[in-house]
């Protein structure tokens, strides 16, 4: 067999062949930084993750390059609404530039504790104002733009097949359409380049050939992805709710400018919900890593629970879940630690393994495998050699795990460092937030003089 992904712009699975092998160039939509991300958000890096490792297990060298949305994404997908950044720096009292670093130093820092490899390239929207430009003056140059009163728009109806990776039903979505649509010709077109509103002055805006103003939200992605990985790649990806809008005017700009499609392959993670209802930051209703970790959970956990439902199927946060991913995970660790030295992988468990893999990515039957393998009576040797060849995808750490490292996770040893960095500036205020906070998750702060010393807190 050969890696096998579901393509929703087919809407089958198809084999999967690079265009340029070896290399894969893989593109994924990044974080809109006016908060902190949340698990529903992590869960879909948690995909993208196990597809980058996937590709790379299968020989492949991947360049992954993901965006970060610090401008031009309004609160409502019609194109009306606030700038999310400048409304989240209301809400925060702090400038859109500095909320901007401090979500991106977050979700950075999270990546990590999910074990999360890094992207090769972060790319900024705002740090690309004149790449949006130019794309935007292309598509107006080859008649595919016009202008309102507000803004620059894409004219929708210059495509024939605008929608078809959403399978848009585009006359009904025109006759059913309740919203105004002001200046705009049509329920689809939207925004290239919005004006900034007369007599305001926007926290971020830039002069352009149309006006003063900023970007809409999909050109960022269709030009930095031209710029870095060309303008046919081979997979873009992201959550499940890009795909009607965000996702579908990226392939509009691409086909109008470059007259591709963008991606060979476009792949999409369903959501995670939390009571029936998907999670997300605009409701406020959200759960981030940290209230795991406050809860003494390791972050691994986490993505131990992902691992456990197919990354295209919804799936519900619950705690009684995520503690059976915790025990369950532990189960792995202490088994793989106690198995000693690796020896070499059983072949037929490699077999069995890539082939799961290559099913689209089907890590609840990986995980089933290793269960077996736990029970199988191979050589301890080659039992642990196997986990860990595993594990190359999976990316629970089992190599580097140990005992005492079950007893104090990453993310403790993180909130440790932090509040060592604010001792050192003299920020007790933080420092001793930080304290209780990792007193809540259980564990206690010794300050000696080889530096502070972690260790659970004992049980009354
Ligand atoms: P955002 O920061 O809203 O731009 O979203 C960042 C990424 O998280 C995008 O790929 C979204 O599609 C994805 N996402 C948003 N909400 C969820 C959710 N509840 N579950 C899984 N992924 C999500
Ligand atoms: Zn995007």
């Amino acid at each position: 067999m050969t890696l096998h992904l579901f393509d929703t712009y087919a809407r089958q699975e198809r084999p999967f062949t690079p265009l340029a092998p070896p290399q894969v160039r893989l593109y994924a939509c990044g974080p809109t930084v006016y908060n902190y991300q949340h698990i529903g958000n992590l869960r879909t890096y948690i995909f993208e993750d196990i597809l980058r490792r996937a590709l790379e297990y299968s020989g492949y060298a991947v360049h992954h390059v993901v965006n970060i949305t610090d401008v031009g994404h309004l609160t409502s997908d019609a194109d009306t609404g606030e700038d999310k950044m400048e409304a989240g720096a209301r809400r925060t009292g702090l400038m859109a530039w500095e909320i901007a670093e401090r979500y991106i130093a977050d979700f950075a820092e999270k990546l990590k504790w999910l074990n999360v490899r890094p992207p090769h390239v972060w790319c900024r929207a705002t740090d690309h104002i004149r790449e949006q430009i130019a794309v935007i003056a292309a598509i107006e140059e080859k008649g595919y733009a016009y202008r309102t009163d507000d803004g620059l728009y894409f004219d929708t109806s210059r495509l024939s097949d605008y929608g078809h990776l959403a399978r848009l039903d585009i006359e009904g979505l025109q006759g059913g359409q309740r919203v105004d649509l002001g200046q705009k010709r049509r329920v689809t077109d939207f925004a290239l380049w919005k004006f900034s509103p007369a007599g305001t002055q926007r926290q971020m805006e830039w002069d352009s050939p149309w006006g003063r103003g900023f970007p809409g939200w999909h050109i960022e992605c269709t030009a930095m992805a031209a710029k870095y990985l060309g303008p046919y790649f081979d997979i873009h990806c992201g959550g499940e709710d890009h795909i009607p809008v965000h996702h579908t005017n990226e392939i509009a700009q691409a086909q109008a400018c470059y007259d591709t499609r963008l991606a060979e392959f476009w792949l999409h993670g369903a959501f995670l919900q939390l009571d029936g209802e998907k999670m997300s930051k605009s409701s406020g209703d959200f759960l981030r890593l940290e209230s795991l970790v406050e809860k003494g959970y390791d972050p691994l956990a986490y993505r131990f629970f992902c691992l456990g439902a197919r990354y295209r199927a919804k799936l519900s946060f619950g705690w009684e879940s995520l503690a059976g991913a915790a025990t369950a995970l532990d189960r792995l660790r202490t088994a793989a630690h106690a198995y000693g030295a690796p020896s070499v992988p059983d072949d037929r468990y490699v077999a069995a393994f890539k082939e799961r893999v290559e099913d689209d990515l089907n890590m609840p039957r990986v995980l089933a495998l290793c269960w077996e393998l736990v029970a199988d009576d191979l050589p301890a040797a080659a039992k642990k050699a196997t986990l860990l060849h595993f594990d190359q995808v999976m990316g629970l750490g089992l190599a580097k795990w140990t005992p005492r490292e079950a007893d104090i996770p990453d993310a403790i040893h993180a909130l440790a460092q932090q509040r060592q960095q604010a001792r050192v500036a003299k920020d007790w205020a933080t420092a001793d937030a930080l304290r209780a906070k990792i007193a809540a998750a259980g564990y206690e702060i010794e300050d000696t003089p080889q530096g502070p010393h972690i260790r659970p807190r004992p049980t009354a």
